[in-house]
């Protein structure tokens, strides 16, 4: 089936190339999708300007765009089981988390759906009777969106639904692993009635459809989810056209737990902090910091906690959490398991795939504890995206702050404490771009997204989410223009 989505029309990719997508949790064919190449990428550039010079979408009114947004969550809803089995194929996930996940979606969808014309920009006071001035805000252009593969669909409707909500065209390049939503969301645009050429799809690879699109000169701004060598190299190519970029870069998040803090639901949540989707979050809470006088007792129930998590597939009704993306990902994360033992962690449980030959077919790895480590080691300050859980000790708050900051990261973190005064100043000390108090995980579509340091540029959802593709154009009028006679000749 044709499906790069490009002008409207599905089509087959111009050199014929095609993918295989087998399922992670056991190996097996999921479906056959087109693999782009630059050609691709660059009609799908060609149809996103025509349709942003010339076409209806940058200039429909802002609550027109908003009732598509709205009509489109409706039928990502309505279609909701197709999407969940389809990401949950495509990632291994369980499908109890996809369907979190597209749920998700919707609220996202719905969120920048309803606030389309609620601002229509701002009267300036310009201290003159005789003029007026006003800001009002612009699209961007064309956008080139690019997704990682933990979270497909979810991350492209971040980028999407307030992209289009501006105003802007957009061409979208999900990761070459997990496909198969984004063509979902491409039919049901095209069902609420999307202009053609408002939004693209190209599937392939990234340096092949994904790196055209950062150095095209028709391409306005380029957002990008991913890892932060990908995102450095992106920032790099779109200098060259002096393109907007927005990052969703990795993290390497604390999860700072204090003596005083509820002890059986600091360990609850710091089992799903970590391990929820095997490790494969962005803000996932790898790094426990644990005060010095709880460390032994914390981290015991959480070994005994984690041997028992149940690994399996999306469709097995007793797994907890599934198989990690890909053979290459779980060798890399195998690796920094080993660096950590070999820099003096302490292993408390995993660390071996698992022997078990129902899951031989697929890419598990058990949730690993490391204990006793530092934040020079390399699985301490390193992504590893995977589930490994480090421990270090804190002997005071500020021990607690310093250790915790102690990252080039900075997207998401946790404190836990009964002390409310000290969670405030704890929370305020991080310097993370999301901070939960004895919670971890939960996010709003109304609240911002994003990282301190290396975890990115710029933020996603919220207001500031659409404000990142818009350009605030200032408007002003002389409304009773004379002769100024600066020069007097
Ligand atoms: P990745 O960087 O390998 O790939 C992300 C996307 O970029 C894919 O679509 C890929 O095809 C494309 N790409 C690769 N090379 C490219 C190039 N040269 N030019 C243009 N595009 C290119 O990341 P991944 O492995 O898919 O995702 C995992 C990473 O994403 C992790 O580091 C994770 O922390 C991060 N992430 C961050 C957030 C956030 O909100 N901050 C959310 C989810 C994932």
């Amino acid at each position: 089936m044709a499906d790069l989505y490009v002008d409207g029309e599905w089509r087959d990719p111009v050199a014929g190339g095609r993918r295989e997508i087998r399922c992670p949790a056991d190996g097996s064919p999921v479906a056959t999708v087109s693999e782009a190449t630059r050609a691709d990428a660059e009609a799908a550039v060609v149809a996103a300007r025509r349709a942003f010079d010339e076409g209806p979408w940058p200039r429909t009114p802002e609550r027109e765009r908003g009732a598509l947004l709205l009509r489109t969550a409706d039928l990502v809803e309505r279609d909701a089981k197709e999407f969940a089995r389809a990401e949950s194929l495509d990632t291994g996930k369980r499908l109890v988390e996809s369907e979190y996940d597209i749920a998700d979606v919707v609220s996202c969808l719905r969120y920048y759906g309803g606030i389309g014309g609620v601002d229509a920009g701002r009267v300036v006071d310009t201290g003159r009777e005789d003029a007026v001035s006003r800001v009002v805000y612009e699209p961007v252009g064309v956008c080139a969106l690019i997704t990682p593969w933990n979270y497909p669909l979810l991350q492209a409707s971040w980028k999407v639904a307030p992209a289009l909500l501006a105003g802007n065209t957009v061409v979208l390049k999900p990761s070459e692993l997990t496909p198969s939503t984004s063509v979902l969301l491409m039919r049901a645009l095209h069902e609420a009635g999307l202009p053609a050429g408002a939004a693209n799809l190209v599937l392939g690879a990234g340096p092949e459809a994904g790196a055209p699109l950062a150095e095209h000169p028709d391409v306005d701004m380029v957002s990008f989810t991913g890892g932060l060598e990908t995102g450095r190299r992106i920032m790099a190519t779109a200098a060259a056209t002096v393109k907007k970029v927005a990052l969703e870069l990795g993290g390497k998040n604390p999860n700072v737990v204090f003596a005083d803090a509820d002890f059986e639901t600091a360990v609850d949540f710091a089992l799903t902090a970590v391990f929820l989707h095997s490790g494969q979050v962005c803000s996932a809470g790898a790094r426990l910091i644990v005060e010095d006088r709880l460390h032994d007792r914390l981290v015991d129930e959480i070994v005994r906690r984690a041997r028992r998590i149940r690994l399996g597939g999306p469709f097995d009704p007793d797994a907890e959490t599934g198989a990690l993306i890909s053979a290459r990902h779980r060798d890399k994360v195998e690796a920094y398991v080993a660096a950590g033992l070999a820099e003096g962690a302490v292993l408390r449980c995993g660390g071996e795939r698992p022997a078990d030959p129902a899951l031989s077919g697929g890419h598990y790895y058990p949730p690993t504890v490391l204990d006793e480590c530092r934040q020079d080691m390399r699985v301490v300050h390193e992504e590893s995206f995977g589930p490994v859980l480090t421990v270090e000790r804190f002997t005071d708050e500020d021990d607690a702050v310093r250790i915790a900051n102690d990252t080039e990261y900075g997207l998401a973190g946790a404190v836990w404490t009964q002390d409310a005064g000290r969670a405030q100043r704890v929370a305020r000390r991080l310097r993370h771009g999301t901070v939960w108090i004895n919670d971890y995980h939960p996010y709003v579509p109304q609240a911002e997204w994003g990282g301190f340091g290396h975890s990115g540029v710029g933020r996603e959802l919220g207001r500031t989410g659409l404000d990142e593709y818009r350009e605030p154009k200032h408007i002003w009028q002389n409304i009773q223009p004379r002769p100024q006679r600066w020069f007097r000749g």
